[in-house]
């Protein structure tokens, strides 16, 4: 079998959700033994969402071969378990870049260099994977960001025109829209759906399958109604209702014949329906848990999103841990050393948030204070294992002026420095460590033992900082270990100190290797942690 592409596209609203259906769509395909892979093209000009505020795109990701990404990459992991790469995510900003670069080299040999068609041809050659991974998929999943309509992404619908068009049945759209809910009329409304598939169907793309999102029940008339309004089939009109958790949709959209519809589209027989065993086993689980645990989440940005993965991890920990982990945010800006006790109050284990700058670090070190002082289990990730070692040096080891070169260049007790080859770098983007590396775990570390003892593993990177080797003897020494080490530039992973419950700092970022069938070791130990408090 050739490769099929599925793209998948959104109108009416942005935030439907069209990272958890391409992301459904990959995990049902995938359960009926398919090879696949899912792509987000991006239509704005950032080269990557790296240099973006977490307030205008929620949380980077980062894949494991180094690559900055949108947030739907962690869905897509997540739900699939398939490790994306730097080939998942692209902007238009990378696309111009690309096609800009070549003009300068010279290999347009003096053509006018225009959106149609030299915009949309290396759009195309993405959406077709042109990068050497020819026939290496059966399907691959292409979400466009964006809503129908915005000027940013018509390159983008015009390249899924034409690739519709050369593709024939080996291509399969997509169309997510809204169907409101008038509360005053008592009636949902379709008009929107139907502007939203008129615009798509003037730019040349007929949808071959709408997901409606709805906060009530759809019944036959309304889908009908629909399905006539914009020539798609009966049983290619699909519903996605609200639910109590994303990962419902994969099963919920299965119920409904999501993926037998994109099959029958293209002319695969549809067989039959996966049992999806382990995922439907995690749902039990995830339904059946009622028992609360309270994590506390101190962070600068108050925006679901900000911490996304991170939330997932401990969400999925707390569902293996047969618990809620009913997450609260703690504005680290707000904290000080006298409200510290009853921001914290009640809490059965902190989160200190990765970040950079020095906005709100003051109170993460507060926060690692009273975590350690108080012995409730604490887990800093990246930024947060950095202001562990910080207030350490400072409570501890008594260097009052113990900072990181980050947020005070000049301190003289630089206890977290800036790596030597990022010394002469200026440009922001896409130059800090990055990516996957391997550690090395020491054994009988309590990290050790989170791993199921294993002594080499690998995790992923986003910082331009490390701890200075320099202070380690005298760190260990006072009781806080360096337990995590990289092999081939001796750098400190992890950091704990094992008289505590559960005291633990990553300088790598755990939360992008959780997924719903392979919860992450560490977050599991820390809720399991938090659950003996
Ligand atoms: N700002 C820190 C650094 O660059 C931490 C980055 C992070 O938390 N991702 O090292």
């Amino acid at each position: 079998m050739g490769t099929k592409y599925i793209f998948v596209t959104g109108g009416v609203v942005s935030s439907l959700g069209k990272g958890i259906i391409s992301a459904s769509i990959g995990k049902l395909l995938q359960a009926r033994g398919y090879k696949v892979t899912i792509q987000k093209f991006d239509p704005y000009i950032n080269i990557d969402p790296g240099t973006l505020n977490p307030y205008e795109h929620g949380e980077c990701y980062v894949t494991a071969d180094g690559m900055e990404t949108d947030l739907d990459l962690g869905h897509y992991e997540r739900f699939t378990g398939i490790q994306a790469t730097r080939h998942n995510s692209i902007t238009t900003g990378r696309i111009y870049k690309t096609v800009i670069d070549r003009e300068r080299h010279g290999d347009y040999l003096g053509k006018t260099i225009q959106v149609v068609p030299h915009i949309t041809d290396e759009i195309k050659r993405r959406m077709l994977r042109g990068e050497g991974q020819e026939g290496v998929f059966d399907f691959v999943i292409t979400e466009v960001g964006g809503t129908i309509g915005d000027i940013e992404s018509a390159p983008f619908m015009e390249a899924i025109r034409q690739l519709r068009w050369q593709l024939g049945r080996d291509a399969v759209c997509v169309h997510l829209t809204y169907v409101p809910y008038l509360k005053a009329a008592g009636e949902l409304k379709t008009k929107p759906t139907q502007h939203s598939v008129k615009e798509l169907q003037s730019m040349g793309i007929q949808p071959d399958i709408l997901v409606l999102r709805t906060e009530r029940h759809l019944d036959d008339v309304l889908r009908l109604k629909v399905a006539g309004f914009c020539n798609v089939d009966l049983e290619c009109v699909v519903q996605s209702e609200d639910l109590p958790s994303i990962y419902e949709v994969p099963v919920n959209m299965q119920r409904q014949g999501l993926d037998a519809a994109i099959l029958r589209k293209i002319g695969i027989p549809v067989g039959e329906t996966p049992a999806m065993k382990a995922w439907n086993e995690f749902l039990e689980k995830q339904r059946k848990t009622t028992r609360e645990v309270r994590i506390g989440l101190v962070g600068k940005y108050d925006l679901q999103d900000a911490y996304k993965s991170i939330r997932e991890s401990l969400n999925l920990a707390g569902i293996y841990n047969d618990v809620k982990s009913k997450i609260e945010f703690i504005n680290s800006e707000e904290i000080t050393k006298k409200n510290v006790a009853q921001k914290l109050a009640g809490l059965a284990g902190i989160v200190i948030c990765p970040g950079f700058g020095q906005r709100g670090i003051e109170g993460k070190i507060i926060a690692a204070e009273y975590g350690r002082t108080t012995d409730i289990p604490t887990f800093g990730i990246c930024l947060g294992m950095q202001m562990m070692v910080i207030e350490f040096a400072r409570n501890v080891l008594k260097y009052k002026d113990a900072n990181s070169s980050e947020m005070d260049e000049k301190t003289p007790h630089n206890v977290i420095d800036m790596m030597e080859e990022q010394k002469n770098i200026t440009q922001m983007g896409g130059t800090m460590r990055l990516g996957a590396y391997d550690c090395e775990l020491i054994e009988g570390s309590r990290a050790y033992e989170a791993y199921g003892e294993e002594t080499l593993i690998k995790e992923r990177h986003r910082h331009r900082y490390e701890f200075n080797n320099k202070y380690q003897e005298e760190f260990e020494n006072a009781g806080m270990k360096c337990v995590g080490i990289n092999p081939d530039a001796d750098l400190v992973e992890i950091v704990e100190i094992p008289e505590k419950r559960w005291y633990i700092g990553t300088q790598f970022h755990p939360e992008y290797s959780s997924t719903v069938l392979h919860p992450h070791p560490l977050f599991m130990s820390f809720v399991n942690a938090c659950l003996k408090s």
